[in-house]
């Protein structure tokens, strides 16, 4: 199918709406998600808007991936809806959903000895058959650029240590060139300086108009970088909202049973979480 037709498909309700607040290109209403009796999330309400970075937080188990996965579709709701600009994501053809969000998974284990050159060229598979081919190698050598994998090109992935495999995937899915971004832990295995350049990516593309959900799990990265954070506690939403309004050191310490205090950076106000020790 050619991207043409694949948009023509797109209803009305997908239109965008006023300039000043973009309709949200994720959105969860009331999403419940089980799976063998278990409740994985609850009632969900979410959204997330074209121009924003926007960080899922949470005790382990709390359901960010669980969510991460039904707003990227591979997690069907059993309750609620999940939708992607204006339309169920069940609705979507999945070559189409390729072109449009793109998921770097939190298990991202490759096991064939792909090259990270390979790798990342799987990005531009969606593309395959259209005009944007043409944009193949540069999307490529940008996204090798950008995570800092270019002289690792012809490395056999399994030999990378953790943090350049995790690169490499992030590369993967930056080259695939989806305006809505879907990080599920992209900094875990990354040292200081790729873990802030990937957090100055992820910051860059959501000012140049991308949406762009990072799961994370120190809550400074997310304090110090996203727009909007929300909290999710035993697959509930506890709250959401600015960071500065969400993680107040009470709901901190109510949702991951640590006593924390915060305080405000002298030069940027932002908010410093630190455990009490
Ligand atoms: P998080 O990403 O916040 O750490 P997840 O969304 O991965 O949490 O998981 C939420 C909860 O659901 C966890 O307790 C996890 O063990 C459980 N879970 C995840 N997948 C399944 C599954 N397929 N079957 C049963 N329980 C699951
Ligand atoms: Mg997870």
């Amino acid at each position: 199918m050619s991207i043409r037709e694949s948009l023509t498909e797109v209803p009305d309700a997908a239109a965008p709406a006023a300039p000043s607040t973009p309709a949200p290109s994720l959105a969860a209403r009331g999403l419940s998600v089980t799976i063998d009796g278990a409740r994985l999330l609850d009632d969900v309400d979410f959204e997330a808007r074209p121009g924003e970075l926007h960080a899922l937080l949470g005790p382990n188990g709390a359901g960010k991936s669980t969510l991460l996965g039904a707003l990227a579709g591979d997690v069907t709701p059993s309750a609620g809806t999940a939708s992607l600009d204006g339309r169920p994501l069940a609705t979507w053809k999945l070559r189409e959903l390729a072109r449009v969000r793109a998921v770097l998974l939190q298990q991202h284990e490759v096991f064939f000895p792909f090259t990270v050159r390979e790798v990342v060229e799987m990005g531009r598979a969606p593309w395959r058959g259209t005009a944007a081919e043409d944009d193949d190698e540069r999307m490529i050598a940008e996204a090798m650029a950008l995570t800092d994998i270019t002289a690792l090109a012809s490395r056999s992935v399994p030999s990378l240590s953790g943090g350049e495999r995790a690169r490499a995937a992030l590369a993967r899915v930056l080259a695939q060139g989806a305006s809505t971004l879907m990080l599920d832990e992209p900094t875990a295995a990354l040292d200081l300086k790729h873990q802030e350049d990937v957090m100055r990516l992820a910051r860059e593309r959501a000012a140049s108009g991308d949406t762009v959900i990072v799961v994370l799990h120190d809550l400074n990265v997310a304090a110090a970088y996203a727009d909007r954070v929300t909290l999710l506690q035993r697959g509930r939403v506890v709250a959401s909202g600015e960071p500065r309004a969400v993680l107040t050191a009470e709901r901190i310490a109510a949702v991951y049973g640590q006593a924390v205090e915060v305080l405000e950076h002298p030069r940027t106000g932002t908010p410093l979480i630190l455990p009490l020790r």
